[in-house]
């Protein structure tokens, strides 16, 4: 079953067409690689899925039902969860306040004065659950802007994972980490996510990463889909190999 349908999707920038009539089908249970050069439009299309942006045109379904143009609480309260990607806005907070805000976002509330205490311990509670599931427990306490970066990672996972996602998107989780590094992050993505039943859809400029973890690839230049297939079909693909090594293979 496809758990999200992305239908001919258009966005323009000022006249500039980032994305022009892309279409996309993850499968339940899959990791789908999103991949191209920069400026393909990969950020564009997660930000159409998830309601930050809307499309000119086109339609996004998630298990079958319509949600294009839905606010991004909204969308992650259905089971979609998109990675913070940077914890800016967070770095004075301690982890576990992170994780409990990114939770009380999802849920499209705020923290008032009168906030229900239960309410409250429910936060705390599913905040230090994520948490562990990114082997953080015991930094709850530590900040943000303590964290070396392969740990602001996890912590990044750990702020998606806390809405409960069906399906997680991630935008270049792998980002500035070093080859070995890379590497662990891989393994704890694929046995986090198997363990958890997500199912993941995911840029990545790493090669040898997306042919690790991905089993699903569609190929995305200027705004369009140039491929789609498993990961050995992308690989043997020649208008693939033309575009990413412009005809030198
Ligand atoms: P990718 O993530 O594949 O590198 P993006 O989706 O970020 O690509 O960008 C696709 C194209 O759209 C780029 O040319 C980029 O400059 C442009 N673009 C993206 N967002 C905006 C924006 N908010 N305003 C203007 N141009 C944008
Ligand atoms: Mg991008």
């Amino acid at each position: 079953m496809a758990l999200l349908v992305a239908e001919n999707i258009y966005r323009s920038f000022q006249g500039f067409m980032a994305l022009a009539g892309v279409s996309l089908r993850v499968e339940e249970g899959s990791f789908h690689a999103l991949v191209g050069p920069n400026g393909a439009g990969k950020t564009t299309l997660f930000n159409v899925i998830t309601g930050r942006l809307a499309p000119d045109r086109g339609r996004v379904f998630f298990q079958g039902r319509e949600i294009t143009g839905w606010p991004t609480p909204r969308v992650a309260r259905l089971g979609l969860a998109v990675s913070f990607q940077r914890a800016q806005p967070f770095v004075s907070m301690t982890l576990l306040e992170a994780v409990a805000l990114a939770r009380v976002g999802y849920q499209g509330k705020t923290f008032q004065l009168f906030t229900p205490l239960r309410h409250l311990a429910e936060v705390l509670e599913e905040a230090r659950w994520a948490l562990s599931k990114v082997g953080l427990d015991g930094a709850a306490q530590r900040r943000v802007s303590e964290l070396p970066l392969g740990d602001l990672k996890r912590l990044d996972v750990a702020m998606a994972l806390v809405a409960r996602p069906k399906l997680l998107l991630l935008d270049e989780p792998l980002a500035g980490l070093s080859r070995a590094e890379r590497r662990q992050m891989v393994e704890f993505i694929r046995g986090l996510l198997r363990q958890e039943g997500v199912t993941l859809l995911f840029t990545e400029h790493d090669t040898e990463a997306v042919l690790a973890l991905a089993d699903r690839i569609t190929v995305l230049h200027q705004g369009q889909v140039l491929a789609e297939g498993i990961p050995e079909e992308i690989r043997q693909n020649a208008e693939v190999r033309k575009a990413f090594l412009g005809g030198a293979a």
